[in-house]
C-alpha cells in the first residue's frame, strides 16, 4: 500500500511546478506561513494542498500587494480557539487567543499543552488556513474593519 508521501514532491520539484525559487519556499517556511512535511531524514515534501497554499501565498503577494508580515497577521486572525474548539478556561491563558500577531502554529512552544504536543499539519486550524478562499474572506473582513 502506498504511504501518504507517495505523490508528494521534493522542494526542487515543487519550486519548478510553481515557477518559483527553492529559496522562496524555504523563506515562507522560515517566516511561519507554511508547515512543511519532513521525512525522517529531513527531506521536505509537498502535497497538492501544500502547492495550492504556496501558490496562494505568491498570488497574495503579487496580486494583492500583501507582504509576509501582512499574511502572517491574517493567519493570526484565524480563530483557532473556535475551530478546535477551546474552553473558556483554555482561552483565558492562551497567547493565541489573547494577542497573537503570529499564526498559532508559529508560537506553538508558548501555547498550552494540547497544542504544544500537536501535529499542526494535521490540525483543522492549519488545514483551514491553507484554504486560500478562507484567507481571502478574512482579508476582506480585515480591510473593511481597518
Ligand atoms: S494544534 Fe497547532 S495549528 Fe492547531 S490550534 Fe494548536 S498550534 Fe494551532
Amino acid at each position: 500500500m502506498p504511504d501518504k508521501t507517495t505523490n508528494m514532491l521534493k522542494i526542487g520539484e515543487a519550486a519548478k511546478r510553481l515557477g518559483t525559487a527553492v529559496e522562496t519556499i524555504r523563506m515562507y517556511e522560515r517566516e511561519g506561513l507554511v508547515l512543511t512535511h519532513k521525512t525522517a531524514t529531513g527531506q521536505r515534501l509537498y502535497s497538492e494542498a501544500d502547492l495550492h497554499w504556496l501558490d496562494c501565498i505568491r498570488r497574495l503577494i503579487k496580486e494583492q500587494s500583501l507582504n509576509i508580515e501582512g499574511i502572517r497577521r491574517l493567519l493570526a486572525l484565524i480563530p483557532c480557539w473556535d475551530i478546535k474548539p477551546c474552553t473558556a478556561e483554555e482561552r483565558r491563558g492562551c497567547p493565541a487567543y489573547l494577542s497573537s500577531i503570529k499564526p498559532c502554529w508559529h508560537i506553538k512552544s508558548e501555547l498550552p499543552g494540547g497544542c504544544r504536543e500537536a501535529d499542526c499539519r494535521a490540525c483543522p486550524v492549519y488545514q483551514s488556513a491553507r484554504e486560500c478562499t478562507n484567507l481571502k474572506t478574512l482579508r476582506l473582513r480585515y480591510s473593511k474593519e481597518g
